[in-house]
């Protein structure tokens, strides 16, 4: 069978830390994060000969995904922490994402998925996200 599949690549600046691994990655550190977002067309491509226009795939990513987390500052929530910001850094992190696991590229991956979840066009369904945190190291997550 046939499976027609679109992927769009975007590209972020983000800074994390992971503190619950023991290695240099426990420290505040940066990367250009590129996101390829691939969907699964459900049907065939209409009379314009597409299955949706690619800026559509564009738009909702950016929106979702792109603007918040861009040149944000990803940290987990403290366990022990009673608010949402506990610490701006001294004003260094305005842009201050705190989630409530480790900002992993995997447990990044899970969330982006959540954050699309609903939000795609009629005609193609998520089938899968990479997320490269270097230009040698990905991960990806298949959906379908
Ligand atoms: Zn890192």
């Amino acid at each position: 069978m046939k499976k027609l599949r679109l992927t769009k690549q975007f590209t972020f600046d983000m800074a994390h830390a992971l503190p619950l691994y023991q290695g240099k990655c426990r420290n505040i550190h940066g990367h250009t994060y590129k996101l390829h977002v691939t969907v699964q067309a459900v049907g065939e491509p209409g009379p314009d000969g597409m299955v949706l226009d690619f800026s559509a795939i564009k738009q909702i990513v950016e929106q979702q995904i792109v603007l918040p987390f861009d040149h944000a500052l990803v940290l987990p929530r403290k366990q022990d922490s009673a608010t949402d910001a506990p610490d701006s850094l001294g004003g260094y992190a305005a842009k201050l994402i705190l989630l409530p696991f480790q900002p992993t590229t995997e447990n990044l991956l899970f969330h982006f998925a959540e954050l699309l979840e609903g939000k795609l066009p009629d005609g193609v369904q998520l089938y899968s996200l990479k997320l490269y945190e270097t230009e040698t190291s990905c991960a990806e997550l298949l959906l379908m």
